[in-house]
């Protein structure tokens, strides 16, 4: 078995990575400070007033750090003004510089704030979208070049004893990196330990890392690296968390989660933003609803240890199971909802999960349920063929299109009435021992439902799992977790993590949320968890930056606009940027891109190529839509 680098502490019990603590002002991070939460002004840095207010919203909400971006020389001064100003209002929260581009600025602003966050992509580089073979000698070259220009900023935040954040973006790698490494989770970390490694040559350890992207699988997994790499050399900075243009509503919050919870499931983690599209006051109580999760973590119930990795956690490959009915194999994760708690349910009342029954005839959405739970209940009209039911075992009556659910000791014990298709076996993570896995061992016909109680419950199912793919299992498992006690709001968060971390591993093969929520909630929750770890696409994919100082037109309002016109187009991605500085590169990922390029003027983009420039930005939605037909991915709704 291949040998893999550690990441973190333990996959059984919760610990935090013990990352080297930086003091930001009087804030310290990593060490065993708490996890941080921070955001970012959306003001014009030039606005002193606008600024300040804003940044004490932020502070009110709970944000410890506020960033702000410094895009030139000029908003770097300013930052004084700001500092200033907010002590005199009774604020002395710590501030970052956001810089790209800009090194003259990163030195100005160093001498002023706490913290500066330089991009490694763009630091001394400007991005052509070349591909260019670099020669060993070349490319060591190049990185004295960088070195040059990036020891004054070091020696300057020696001197102020700031801090520096080398903040990678998955989005605007070199084209240096993106040639010799290519566009991976590999390259994002080169990039920035060559950063790092100049730091430590100049014995300079005020450092925080950040492995940042659209993508919380690429997220995840560029940061299990970093970590891993920091193992392997001794020398572990604090790491930043944040899903890079997650976008609004619950498709941010969910993706947001995904990403940073996943790696905070694993103890890896010292600071957090949560980016959305709206006003940075709303990303601080969903940061803190992330966070707390992990507040008593340490007393849960002990996990029994695992003796090395068992899949490789800086590649996605999906664990192989046998196709069971429409499950496992090839097929894309299930949803489960469950419908027991609703009597009588009725034609109209699965309206709520994507089918919509009229003219006799039923039409299903993009995103219906698989399966409905319905307990002891019986359903009797005639269901599409696209959704099954599942009954509990003791009521179950053999037919098409209804399976039964088992208890593990009535499955594995009793002789019970059967499916010969399709047995639905619920069992509780901690129950794995060698009897249970030679009984379930040569079983082609079930599917465990696999619960947990455990408070580190995602690291109990996972420690379950691996125990089937080192016993060479491939029932196919869908996660099972009760939400019950929870608001919608603490829900979205909770299952996107619980179930988010498992889909980002490839080792799961359907959700099942159980909660009071609606059933409307609880689909479009699941679907949404789905899309975010890209298991399942069932809608249209928005990447959307959450504007900072740089934007110019209003990026919350032409998000809801494009929204409304192409939330049909499933599967199609969307990149919505708030400048043309960072915009084309963060959005990178995009079918196509909606830019801002100055003064309510917007730049259209097919890929990665400008295709439209200099339209006023009331008639630049119309043309995206235009030029979406035009390459033929328009639907009529
Ligand atoms: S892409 Fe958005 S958040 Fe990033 S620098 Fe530009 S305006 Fe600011």
């Amino acid at each position: 078995m291949e040998i893999l680098l550690p990441y973190c502490n333990s996959l059984t019990k919760y610990s935090r990575l013990k990352t080297r603590e930086v003091m930001v002002g009087k804030i310290g991070i990593g060490g065993s400070n708490p996890i941080r939460v921070q955001s970012m002004t959306v003001t014009n840095t030039m606005d002193t007033d606008a600024t300040v207010e804003e940044s004490i919203r932020m502070v009110k909400a709970g944000c410890e750090l506020v960033r702000i971006t410094a895009p030139s020389i000029k908003e770097a001064h300013n930052l004084q003004n700001i500092k200033d100003e907010l002590y005199i209002r009774g604020y002395d929260t710590p501030l970052i510089a956001d810089i790209h581009f800009t090194p003259n600025a990163a030195e100005i602003a160093a001498q002023i704030v706490e913290k500066v966050r330089i991009n490694p992509g763009n630091y001394t580089d400007r991005k052509q979208f070349k591909v260019v073979e670099y020669t060993d000698s070349a490319y060591q070259e190049e990185i004295e070049r960088i070195r040059s220009r990036f020891v004054p900023l070091i020696r300057i935040c020696k001197r102020n004893k700031t801090v520096i954040r080398i903040g990678v973006n998955h989005g605007s790698l070199s084209d240096r990196i993106m040639s010799r490494f290519g566009d991976t989770p590999l390259g994002m970390v080169e990039s920035g330990l060559e950063f790092v490694r100049i730091c430590e040559k100049e014995k300079f350890y005020n450092i925080v890392v950040s492995m940042k992207s659209s993508n919380p699988v690429v997220m995840v997994y560029a940061n299990r690296l970093l970590a891993a790499k920091m193992i392997e050399t001794g020398r572990i900075y604090p790491i930043h968390l944040g899903v890079t243009e997650a976008g609004e509503g619950e498709d941010g919050r969910i993706k947001s989660a995904i990403g940073i919870g996943t790696l905070l499931e694993d103890g890896i983690g010292d600071t957090i933003r949560v980016s959305l599209t709206e006003k940075p006051e709303n990303e601080i109580p969903v940061a803190k609803s992330i966070v707390n999760r992990y507040s008593n973590r340490k007393k849960h119930e002990p996990i029994s240890n695992l003796d090395n990795q068992i899949v490789n956690p800086f590649e996605f490959k999906h664990r192989e199971t046998t196709t069971i009915n429409n499950i496992g194999g090839a097929n894309p994760p299930r949803i489960i909802v469950d419908c027991s708690r609703q009597k009588d349910i009725i034609q109209k009342d699965l309206s709520t999960i994507g089918y919509k029954y009229f003219n006799n005839n039923w039409h299903i959405d993009d995103q219906a349920a698989d399966f409905i739970f319905v307990g002891d209940q019986a359903i009797d009209f005639e269901l599409p063929s696209e959704l099954t039911i599942i009954q509990n075992a003791e009521v179950w009556q053999n037919s098409n299109n209804s399976f039964p659910l088992f208890k593990s000791n009535e499955y594995l014990i009793a002789n019970r009435k059967k499916s010969k298709i399709l047995n639905f076996v619920s069992i509780s993570s901690s129950e794995i021992d060698t009897d249970i896995i030679e009984k379930i061992k040569t079983d082609d016909k079930i599917v465990l439902i696999l619960e947990t109680e455990n408070e580190h419950g995602m690291a109990e199912q996972r420690r379950f799992i691996f125990e089937l793919i080192k016993n060479d299992i491939s029932i196919p498992i869908i996660i099972k977790r009760n939400y019950s006690r929870l608001d919608t709001k603490q829900l979205l968060i909770d299952s996107s993590v619980d179930m988010g971390a498992l889909l980002i591993d490839g080792l799961i093969d359907g959700i099942w949320l159980e909660s009071n929520q609606s059933p409307e909630f609880i689909n479009t929750t699941s679907f949404g968890i789905l899309q975010a770890t890209r298991s399942r696409i069932t809608k249209t994919e928005y990447i959307s930056c959450p504007s900072c100082g740089r934007t110019q037109f209003d990026l919350p309002e032409v998000t809801a606009q494009i929204r409304k016109e192409t939330e049909h187009l499933k599967g199609v991605k969307i990149g919505i940027m708030g400048c043309i500085v960072n915009g084309p590169g963060e959005m990178a990922d995009a079918d196509y891109g909606f830019v801002g390029t100055g003064s309510g003027s917007i730049a259209l983009y097919k890929g990665q190529e400008v295709v439209r420039k200099n339209i006023s930005e009331k008639d630049a939605v119309k043309a995206l839509v235009n030029l979406i037909k035009e390459h033929g991915d328009w639907l009529e709704k």
